[in-house]
Formats: C-alpha cells, structure tokens, sequence
C-alpha cells in the first residue's frame, strides 16, 4: 500500500521592534540574562500591558504579505499555562480572532508553482528561555526574551513532502525578510518552526493520525526530521501498526525523533479575552498606509529579472533569495553594468567570497558600483575575465578600485594598435616558416604568430586586437595578403 505525506508548518517569527510587545523593554539578542526586564515583563502584581504600535504594524505587514484577510477588528487572549519561563503565569495571544487569516504562498517545487494555504496569522508574546544543566542538577531561566513580539503563522496541511515543508520554511524566511518585520535567524531563535505529519493511503480523504514536532532549529534538520517521520510512520502502518498522536522532538545526535509526550499530556489552555488590553482597532486608512509597505516581494522579483533583464531562472532564483543581495545586484546593473555580467560576479565570486568568510552582504568589501567598475575593465578589453578574478580578490582584500589594482599589479592590457603594430610586424619578419605556413593553408600557423606576440609583451597584448592586426597583415588562411 502506497502512502500520502501530510504536513502542516507553526512557524514563530520574532518581529525586529526596539522594544517588547508590551512594555518599554529592549529586545537587543544576546544581552547579558535577565538584564532587559521590568515589572510588567515579569508579571508583577498592578502593572498593566500597553501595546506597541511597531508590533500591530510588522505583523500586519507580514500577514498583507501572506496574502491574509485582515481582521480589522480583533483582540487578545490569554492562554494559561504553568512554565517557569512564563512569569505572569499565561501569555497574550490571539485565539479567535488573529490579526489575519485565510493566506497563501507560493513556493517553487521542481520548476513548478505550487500554493500553500495559511490559515492563520496572529501575534502574542514570546516566552523567556530556560536552560538546564547538562547534570540535570538545576535550570536557570533567562528573562530577556519574555515579551519579545512574536507571529505564529500556521500553515493548511497542504504540503506534501519533508521537500516541501523546507522549500516553505525558506519561503516563509524570504517573505519575511523582504519585509523587514525580522531577521528570521534561526540560529538565534528569532524563526522557529513546530510540524505536524500523518500519513494516509493513497486516495483516502480522511487524514491520518499526526504527530508533532518540535523546536526544529535548522532548515536542513526540518526536512531531516520529517524524512525520518515519514520512514518510522511508513513502517508502523505497513506493519498494520497505529501511529499513536504526539509530540515528539528531533535528535541531533541519532538523526532521529524521539517521543516526548502524548496526547493524554496535553494542554487546556482555558483562554479567554485579555481584560487588560482593549480590543485592537485597525482603521482602513493605518492598513492602506502599512499595506503601501509591502515590497515587491521574491517570486515577483524573480519573475521581473527573467522578463526585464532576460536572466535565466536560475540566476533569477539565487539573486532573489535574499533582499540584500538583489538589492547589490540590482544597484551593480544600475551602476551600468550588463544584467548577466553582473549576476555571473554576485553569483559566483561575490557569494563564493562572501560564504567563505561568513560576511552578510551588507559587510562586503566591494561595492557594488566598484563590482560594476571591473566588470567595465572587462568590457573595455583592459583585463582579460581571468585577470578580474585575481583584480576582484584584491579588491575583496583592499577595498580599492578595479582601475588603481590593475595598474598596481601591471594588468593593464596593450589594446593600442599603434603600439603593437611595430611588435607585430616584427614577429611577422622573424618567423617566416609560420607565416609561409599560415599562407599556406594551415590556420593553426597563426597562433604560433599570436604566442610570439604574447611572449614579446609579456602577455600584456589584447588577445582581440593582435589576432586583428595580423589578419589585416596576413589576410585569410591560403590567401594572398
Ligand atoms: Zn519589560
């Protein structure tokens, strides 16, 4: 029997504001613990929650990006649990009525476009960080993060494949990014992703029983996790076994998941309206001013470079993915640089420099007008391709210009015809088998002319401009000149 893969994505964003959600708090990553805290973050009896504008603004800016219906009018809810990282004892979400609802994205699956439903897209407050000792002897619990604006972005079940749901997690990413509503560094906790997985025969509308996986932290570890979901779940109901529903987290170490907790664990959250917060009123002229925020957003950037700048899919998909490095690049082709030109360098040297020396490209040496000013040398016949790799290291390493390298490491390539005429007519009256040759019929004859050339200008001569000038002198292959 043939099994179908279910996914569901809980995607957490934490939004990039100065402060927490509902206190005047920074929300700077990496502060020493519990130092960005006060009484309403900590939950202190009498203090009451205000609400950060900045916070309604990125999650509605996310939730217009996810193509969402904005609930103009909604509220907060408190979901009650006991944690020892939640002070207050319950945390303001959204239950009933999230910010938006009813989205979708598109994601690129095998060179094909494929929608991904999203359900809903609602803001609460983070949670503090526990952390235990390796012994398990103690915890200590790190408050800086309590407060901290969060969206949850939950998906429909409309992904198919462990595949699928990292091509979504990375498009999720880059929506976000391109937003500027986070810096979605998983690394550091600001986007996690929880996933729910059944399998179901193939042809059965009914779903099959799900489990859940939590606090995946990497986009390679999510498909990884759900592979192995889809392996042990296969094997269960090929062994006319049952899935049983629940939790369970991703090791490292085994490259497996483990189970955490079942179903008769779980959680009654006993939500209700937040009594310390009024309901949040949208006005249509604060949505049309957020919803003019939204940028062009990558698969319509992509689509733009292959009809506008006649880039293949692939160049257009790899600059796209990240909005700094379309933005380099789109500043190097308005620098004047040609559009393939300018993507061969981001792509290949740029990036390979880049992701060697773990730099973002907001931290490159090169800029992109000074990236344009190479690929000009180029053009212009002064260096050879394989000379501007050696000048654009250089530049990676200097931070000078293409012009003032070239003539510091000697590049500059002789293009003037007046100066190598005299040069080639003397490699002309020395060697005059391979002319005799060349006369002759054998067109080979002329690169031992053009070597000789190369050899005399210390390989300075401008390859194009000498097989001219010989041409002019020598005329056609079994010619007479
Ligand atoms: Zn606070």
């Amino acid at each position: 029997m043939n099994f179908e893969t279910v996914i569901g994505l809980e995607v957490h964003v934490e939004l990039k504001t100065k402060t927490k959600i509902f206190c005047g708090c920074e929300t700077t990553f990496g502060a020493p613990p519990n130092t960005n805290v006060c009484p309403v973050c900590m939950g202190h009896p009498g203090t009451l929650p205000v609400l950060n504008r900045q916070a309604v603004e990125l999650a509605l800016r996310a939730a217009l990006a996810l193509n969402c219906r904005i609930n103009q009018d909604c509220k907060f809810d408190r979901k009650n649990y006991f944690y020892p990282d939640l002070p207050k004892g319950y945390q303001i979400s959204q239950y009933d009525q999230p910010i938006g609802e009813d989205g979708y994205v598109e994601i690129e699956v095998g060179g094909e476009r494929k929608r991904i439903g999203i359900v809903r897209v609602h803001l609460e407050e983070d949670a503090g960080k526990s952390m235990h000792a390796p012994d398990g002897s103690h915890s200590l619990v790190d408050y800086n993060r309590t407060g901290v604006p969060l969206i949850e972005i939950v998906s429909k079940p409309d992904i198919r494949s462990p595949e699928e749901a990292r091509l979504y997690l990375e498009t999720i990413r880059s929506i976000m990014q391109y937003c500027d509503v986070s810096d979605c560094k998983m690394e550091e906790g600001s986007l996690r992703c929880d996933a729910n997985i059944s399998l179901r025969p193939v042809g059965q509308a009914a779903f099959g029983e799900k489990t859940e996986l939590k606090n995946i932290n990497s986009f390679r570890f999510v498909q990884k996790a759900l592979e192995y979901e889809v392996e042990r779940q296969t094997a269960i109901l090929r062994s006319g076994g049952k899935v049983v529903q629940e939790t369970r987290r991703f090791d490292e170490a085994t490259q497996t998941t483990v189970s955490m907790r079942t179903k008769e664990e779980a959680h009654d959250y006993r939500y209700f309206p937040e009594p310390d917060l009024v309901r949040l009123h949208i006005d249509d002229e604060w949505l049309a001013r957020v919803r003019a925020t939204v940028p062009e957003l990558p698969l319509a950037k992509r689509d733009r470079y292959m009809r506008e700048l006649n880039l293949p899919a692939y160049d257009a998909g790899v600059l796209t993915s990240d909005p700094g490095v379309a933005a380099y690049f789109e500043q190097v082709v308005a620098a004047g640089a040609d559009p393939k030109a300018a993507s061969n360098w981001v792509m290949s040297d740029l990036l390979g420099y880049l992701n060697a020396n773990n730099l973002s490209v907001a931290d490159s040496p090169v800029r992109p007008a000074q990236l344009a000013g190479l690929i000009a040398e180029v053009d212009k016949g002064t260096i050879s391709i394989k000379q501007a790799r050696e000048v654009f290291k250089a530049m990676c390493e200097t931070g000078k210009d293409a012009p003032v390298l070239i003539k510091e490491l000697g590049m500059e390539q002789i293009s003037d015809e007046a100066a190598l005429l005299g040069i080639v007519d003397e490699v002309i009256a020395n060697n005059p088998k391979s002319v005799a040759d060349y006369q002759g019929g054998k067109e080979k004859a002329l690169g031992a002319l053009v070597g000789q050339i190369m050899k005399a200008t210390k390989g300075k001569a401008n390859p194009a401009v000498v097989n001219k000038l010989l041409l002019e002198r020598l005329g056609k292959p079994g010619g007479n000149a």
